[in-house]
């Protein structure tokens, strides 16, 4: 035992290490990306088929392992078909630079402000709405469904797109870096059989995109004359303005002290300050 030990210490470069890192980091990231999706369930399928051809090589099954074989000799290709929405949301996320969204903290405010005075808006006159704030995750190939806008965040604009007799009211609207970048877009629509029966397509698109995408979804019903908001595939129902102002500003991180950083490093520093404190805590023995 020693032996290995001192046979993998003086094997062991520095840039083994390094090298070890950066897989077991993009491992990780690969695992936080996929974490809740659809991918993940694929994922647990290609580990049981995986499991299959193992159990099958060691007990001699020659015809399964046979099957398994030709299977896994196609791996890569069938992980591209199977994947390719994840890889190129995880691709696309490479490329961020990950301190920098586009919008000021000021500018996301009055989106907050402007998204749930329309919501209300909307919700009183019971004029259906589905509206998709981006976060991290990229939602480039949401946009692409619908037409490009590229305009301010106002409360009439978002009114003026939802109402019946506009060409666009149709579908969502996604609103990035403090703008709304299209309008008509088209959402995925959640397979969950345990949502509420009562709900349409318009809610259906709303899970779907929050259980997919870590997005936030404002979704006004006509039918209810309320506004809802959904993430991470939970729905908070009836919310007044002021509540969904409220709660739009921690979803976004937007916290009264920290007005000129960029999103991303006023997300980080909030991060980590829980963990200091939660480090602190368990010095304290939990006090
Ligand atoms: P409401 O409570 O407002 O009636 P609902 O959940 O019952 O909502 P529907 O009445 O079926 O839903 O709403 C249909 C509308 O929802 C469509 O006209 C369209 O604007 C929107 N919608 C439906 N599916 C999608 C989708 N996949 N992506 C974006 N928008 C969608
Ligand atoms: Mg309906």
């Amino acid at each position: 035992m020693g032996d290995i030990f001192g046979n993998l210490q003086s094997s062991l470069r520095l840039i083994d290490l390094l090298d070890i890192g950066i897989v077991a980091f993009i491992v990780y990231r690969v695992l936080l990306l996929i974490k809740g999706t659809r991918a993940m369930q694929m994922l647990t399928g290609l580990g049981i088929l995986g499991i299959g051809f193992f159990i099958s090589s060691t007990m001699e099954l020659f015809t399964t392992h046979w099957l398994l074989s030709y299977f896994f000799d196609y791996l890569i290709l069938i992980v591209i078909v199977l994947f390719q929405d994840d890889l190129r949301r995880a691709l696309t996320h490479v490329g961020k630079n990950p301190f920098f969204s586009g919008a000021s903290a000021e500018e996301e405010r009055e989106m907050v402000d402007e998204v749930a005075k329309a919501a209300i808006r909307l919700a009183r006159e019971r004029v259906g709405a589905l509206i998709v704030i981006e976060r991290e995750t990229g939602l480039k190939n949401f946009i692409d469904t619908g037409s490009r806008l590229e305009s301010r965040v106002k409360c009439e604009l978002i009114y003026a797109i939802f109402v019946p007799t506009s060409p666009i009211h149709d579908g969502a609207i996604i609103l990035t870096g403090g703008r709304i970048a299209a309008a008509g877009c088209f959402l995925p629509l959640s397979k969950d059989p345990n949502i509420d029966k009562r709900y349409g397509t318009r809610h259906r698109a709303a899970f779907g995109m929050t259980e997919d995408t870590d997005a936030v979804v404002v979704l006004v019903s006509e039918e209810a004359g309320q506004a809802h908001l959904i993430t991470g595939g939970k729905i908070t129902t009836n919310l007044r303005e002021q509540e969904l102002r409220q709660s739009l500003a921690v979803l976004l991180n937007l916290a009264e002290s920290q007005t000129t950083l960029p999103k991303r490093l006023r997300g980080w520093i909030a991060s980590m300050g829980q963990k200091r404190a939660s480090r602190e805590n368990k010095r304290n023995g939990g006090r």
